[in-house]
């Protein structure tokens, strides 16, 4: 057991001397344990910070995970700002990009907004979308901060415009912004991010600003990305557009089909409203309007590319099509306030690039307008979508194809036409009958009409070759506008003074109709030749090939020129037709 060794009696009235330093000792001792307490506090905060830090890192890497999935530009930015809005409380926020659509006006254009109203009141009072909100590039105080690349605040803490020339100049309130963060990719300005104050209206703190970049360079990474997927998108598109049209084309000799083709290829692949071909006239110096495609009521573009409707023709120079024919260069027209407005319709977006072969300007090639999908599958149209630099490079490849097209389909059209006349040639005549022969069903009509001048000999030894030069133009002039190609029939020069009609699928009293309508229209006619009125008549024999015809063009033409033989001898200026094997003089009403 233990035993007391020791004991001692303190009376508590007396005072020890050992105690003589007690305050103090309380004293360290309140002083360590506030020392302790102070550190206990530091390490709090320390771990507080820490998992913040892990928190924010966590934040980013998720964003960044969040971002790095998102392949459409306007879900990332929207992504984006809400990421940013949610961390802040900020109860506005808005993206702007950078737009180079126009290569003589860079600027940067708002692509996402929240809480921003969707229109604002434009330079000239008119309501304009928040979408077409821009300030300039690099223009003015404000940039040299944005170049830093730091966020910073664009207000003081009385909430007044630090920048209060760009605010006033350029509008700045219309943003609804508090703090500006550049998206900078490299020493390049890709774009704002903006944040409004904070839904209690405080500001958000400069402690956050660190953070709030470190998410902007993660965002500007992506949208970079996305920007470069969807150029590639397009590069892709367009490539296969332009291989689709090669492919299509290499095989056609016909210009208008051609251009339609083209034109369509370029309406589809570039989400166009529509789109035009203009040929310049070396004679007139003009451009005419040649072929239309895209939205254009039906009947308006059948009869424009038919050559039945005439259309207005522009002067080099004249609209944007002018002066891209004019400078032999491509024009980006994207701001609709420097788009001259052409007609009725609203012009919100324009390219245009110039044909050219071996040197010399064709035509113009022009695209109006973006449309977008639209509920129905349909399109509506697209009043912010803009063309962009791989359109006009795809428009320039298309154009050179199309020039080059031209120049061959003019060579071929060289080819089959009579040069005097204007007519088809008779090899075309061969090639064409041999051709509607085969197509043609067993009860569809193939009609011939073979037309001579009359005593066309007398006439050019009295009036000169010249004259009968002069005459023979003038006849097939009219008969041209007897029979406007791709209409009724086509019209050829066989020889000499003998001109033929071909009518496919039309029975031979129609075709006895038009041809009575043509001899009498020459009968009617004079022709002026030096101070002269001239005059001729033509004889005309017309043939069929129906259900019992002998295969073969021999046949036809004998047929026909039997026919004709017969208005000859019958006494001229007259028309007979053979139908069935019988000869049939026709009896004008
Ligand atoms: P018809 O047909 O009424 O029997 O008498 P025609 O005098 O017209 O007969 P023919 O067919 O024998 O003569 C055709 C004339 O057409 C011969 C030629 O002088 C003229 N001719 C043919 N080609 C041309 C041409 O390119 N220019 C001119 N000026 N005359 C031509
Ligand atoms: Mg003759
Ligand atoms: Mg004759």
């Amino acid at each position: 057991m233990k035993v007391k060794t020791h004991m001692t009696f303190v009376d508590p009235r007396q005072k020890s001397t050992d105690n003589v330093d007690l305050p103090a000792r309380l004293t360290a001792l309140t002083d360590e344990l506030a020392a302790m307490r102070a550190e206990r506090e530091l390490f709090r905060e320390k771990a507080v910070h820490l998992d913040n830090t892990v928190f924010q890192m966590r934040a980013l890497l998720q964003s960044g995970k969040g971002f790095s999935e998102i392949l459409d530009l306007h879900a990332l930015l929207e992504a984006f700002m809400a990421v940013c809005r949610e961390r802040y409380g900020s109860i506005s926020s808005t993206v702007m990009l950078l737009d180079d659509l126009d290569p003589d006006d860079m600027f940067y254009r708002v692509r996402a907004y929240f809480g921003v109203p969707d229109t604002y009141a434009g330079p000239d009072g008119e309501s304009e979308e928040t979408y077409l909100f821009r300030i300039p590039h690099d223009h003015g105080l404000i940039w040299q901060l944005i170049h830093q690349g730091d966020v910073f605040s664009v207000r003081d803490m009385r909430k007044a415009p630090r920048f209060h020339t760009a605010f006033r100049k350029w509008h700045l309130d219309i943003l609804r912004s508090d703090v500006w963060v550049p998206l900078m990719r490299g020493s390049k300005v890709l774009g704002i991010l903006t944040l409004g104050e904070c839904e209690d209206g405080s500001q958000i703190s400069e402690a956050d600003y660190a953070f709030l970049q470190e998410i902007a360079a993660v965002a500007a990474t992506n949208v970079d990305s996305t920007l470069k997927y969807e150029k590639n998108s397009r590069i892709l598109t367009n490539l296969r557009t332009l291989y689709d049209v090669n492919q299509q084309l290499s095989n056609v000799n016909d210009f208008k089909q051609l251009t339609i083709e083209t034109l369509a290829s370029a309406v589809e692949a570039l989400h166009a409203q529509k789109a035009n071909l203009m040929l310049f006239n070396t004679e007139t110096q003009r451009l005419e309007i040649k072929v239309v495609w895209g939205n254009i009521p039906k009947q308006t573009r059948d009869a424009i590319n038919e050559g039945r409707l005439e259309t207005k023709s522009f002067a080099l120079g004249e609209g944007v099509s002018g002066r891209a024919a004019k400078i032999r260069k491509p024009i980006r027209a994207n701001d609709r306030a420097k788009i001259a407005q052409v007609g009725r319709n609203e012009v919100y977006c324009i390219l245009s690039v110039p044909l050219i072969y071996a040197g010399e300007l064709q035509g113009v090639m022009t695209l109006t307008n973006k449309v977008k999908p639209d509920a129905e599958g349909g399109t509506v149209l697209d009043t912010l979508a803009r063309f962009g630099e791989d359109d006009e490079h795809l428009m320039l490849s298309l154009a050179d194809q199309a020039a080059a097209n031209l120049h061959k389909a003019r060579l071929y059209t060289a080819s089959i036409t009579d040069r005097l006349t204007g007519l088809f040639n008779a090899r075309h005549l061969e090639t064409r009958l041999e051709r509607l022969l085969a197509q043609r069903t067993p009860e569809q009509v193939l009609c011939l009409g073979v037309t001579d001048i009359d005593h066309f000999k007398k006439f050019n030894d009295t009036y000169g070759h010249k004259a009968g030069d002069h005459v023979l133009a003038e006849t097939a002039r009219v008969m041209r506008e007897c029979f406007p190609e791709g209409s009724a029939g086509s019209t050829f020069r066989y020889g000499g003074e003998e001109f033929c009609v071909l009518l496919p699928n039309t029975p031979i009293e129609e075709a006895e109709r038009l041809l009575e309508g043509y001899r009498k229209r020459i009968d009617e006619s004079s022709f002026l030749w030096e101070g002269k009125a001239l005059k001729v008549s033509v004889s005309i024999g017309v043939a069929g090939a129906g259900a019992a015809a002998t295969p073969g063009t021999q046949p036809l033409f004998e047929a026909a020129d039997e026919a004709l033989f017969a208005s000859k001898s019958g006494g001229r200026n007259r028309l007979t037709s053979k139908v069935a094997g019988v000869l049939r003089p026709y009896v004008p009403l």
